[in-house]
């Protein structure tokens, strides 16, 4: 059988579903894997729906909320890691790390998260559940395509599509909850009192959740989602992604027709062409056909497989998760190797452990107060009537610990007289919990010349914040 890494049969599949007005209708199945993804479902959504919820203290000036993305204040929160703007670099690093473990992933089991823990992926599982306990499995709502309105067919569409917009507005709304005191909003939505501004955005997620995991499922994971089209640089012939051990399987034939051959002595393919494994698949794909991009590696056709070769007494494993290497050394009869640990892999495993260290790293050193200095642009310096220069700065200091702290401002470096302009007459400056200070300041020199100077902000602690700029004379 030739090799065929492309979309395009799911494509065709898609294609000729949608050409009879009939979309991907995938069968219910038991199985291990299945049971994975039901536990991986409720894991999943249990956190979603719960997080906005958790308290995590963090002293009285913050907010108690353990996961919050306070975008009015600039803030964003996940239980003791606390991002400022000037941090975004370590949400960036963060974002790199989790697209590098998304690629290690790749290469140990290609799709896999697609297949169990993508949100795509488990609310489209929670509305075909819905729609199966509603409306029957496959056959049942095969039926039902294009058949007359009856009663009991209109009770079950106004059902399905009211369990449908339940799941959908609390979805929605869960998700608002990240972004303000989720209690708080509880508590307006009791009592009625929910903003215009709150109201749109639970109608925005609840629209996406309703179109997406109702209506467009598959070809999210087909069309709209990058991952197929980035599997076709990253896929990993190693990786143990769902195959089909086609040497095993072909020439397919009847069971009974298997039986016949085999009596003869004669070598008989283990499929039977039941489709199984096809009517299962949420995506639409024979994987019999050859490795997929658009499979998400979800295993559901394993499970079908095993059932259907459990029920023939053959061995498990005609669909398996299995290199695609392995399928072609067994083709050529030689022994399957295990390559999970490889240089690539090796590779990818280290730098993902390093950039976690970094961040880390970052997140423990993160300073908790910046002082940055401007100078003055138009004029650089003045000439003071005494004959003496001066330089002006501006200097901004950030406390963004959840306490207050005086800092005393002194200057180094250059000879010259610090002043803080305003009728200041000491040198120290309390900035509130969260808030910053601005100041402008004077440095005065007696006589001509130029160089660095250095400003130094010192809390009561005795920690420092230093920041070099310079004194120039013209
Ligand atoms: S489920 Fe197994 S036996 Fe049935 S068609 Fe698929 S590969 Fe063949
Ligand atoms: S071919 Fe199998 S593993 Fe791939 S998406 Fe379909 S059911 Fe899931």
């Amino acid at each position: 059988m030739a090799l065929t890494i492309e979309i395009d049969h799911a494509k065709t599949r898609a294609r000729a579903a949608a050409a009879v007005g009939r979309p991907v209708v995938p069968q219910s199945v038991k199985g291990p894997i299945r049971r994975i993804k039901w536990g991986v479902l409720l894991l999943t959504l249990s956190i979603y729906y719960v997080t906005p919820f958790i308290r995590w203290h963090r002293g009285p000036n913050a907010p108690d909320q353990a996961v919050l993305l306070d975008f009015a204040n600039g803030r964003l929160y996940a239980f003791f890691v606390e991002i400022w703007p000037q941090d975004l670099y370590l949400l960036t690093g963060l974002m790199v790390l989790s697209a590098s473990i998304l690629v290690l992933a790749n290469a140990l089991a290609g799709r896999l998260w697609c297949g169990f823990a993508c949100p795509q992926t488990v609310w489209t599982d929670l509305f075909l559940l819905v729609e199966r306990l509603i409306e029957g499995d496959r056959r049942q709502r095969l039926k039902n395509i294009g058949a007359p309105l009856t009663p009991k067919r209109t009770a079950q569409i106004a059902a399905k599509h009211a369990a449908w917009l339940l799941i959908s507005f609390a979805t929605g709304g869960t998700l608002i909850f990240y972004f303000t005191d989720a209690p708080g909003l509880l508590r307006s939505f009791a009592s009625g009192d929910v903003s215009f501004n709150a109201l749109t955005w639970i109608v925005v997620f609840a629209a996406t959740t309703y179109g997406l995991a109702g209506f467009a499922r598959d070809q999210v994971c087909t069309f709209m989602c990058p991952w197929p089209r980035l599997q076709g640089a990253i896929w990993d012939p190693e990786a143990y992604t769902v195959n089909y051990r086609d040497y095993r399987g072909e020439q397919r034939m009847s069971a009974k027709k298997a039986a016949a051959v085999r009596f003869e002595g004669k070598p008989a393919g283990d499929c039977v062409d039941c489709g199984q494994c096809v009517t299962v698949c949420p995506i639409g794909i024979d994987i019999r056909e050859g490795p997929n991009f658009a499979c998400i590696n979800c295993g559901l056709c394993v499970d079908a497989c095993d059932g259907v070769m459990k029920k023939l007494g053959r061995p498990r494993g005609l669909i398996d998760y299995e290199s695609w290497n392995n399928i072609e050394r067994a083709r050529r009869s030689e022994r399957p190797v295990n390559r999970l640990v490889r240089p690539k892999t090796i590779g990818l495993t280290a730098a993902c452990v390093a950039m976690a260290a970094a961040i880390a790293i970052g997140l423990e050193t993160k300073a908790t107060a910046t002082l940055s200095v401007q100078h003055d642009r138009d004029p650089v310096a003045v000439r003071l009537s005494d004959g003496s220069l001066r330089n002006a700065y501006t200097l901004k200091l950030l406390n963004k610990s959840a306490g207050s702290h005086i800092y005393s401002l002194t200057v180094s470096g250059f000879d010259a007289k610090l002043v803080i302009v305003g009728g200041r007459s000491e040198s120290s400056i309390l900035v509130g919990p969260e808030t910053s200070a601005t100041l402008r300041v004077t440095l005065t020199a007696n006589a001509d010349g130029q160089g660095e100077v250095v400003f130094t902000a010192q809390d009561e602690t005795g920690a420092a914040l230093s920041v070099m700029d310079r004194f120039l004379d013209r």
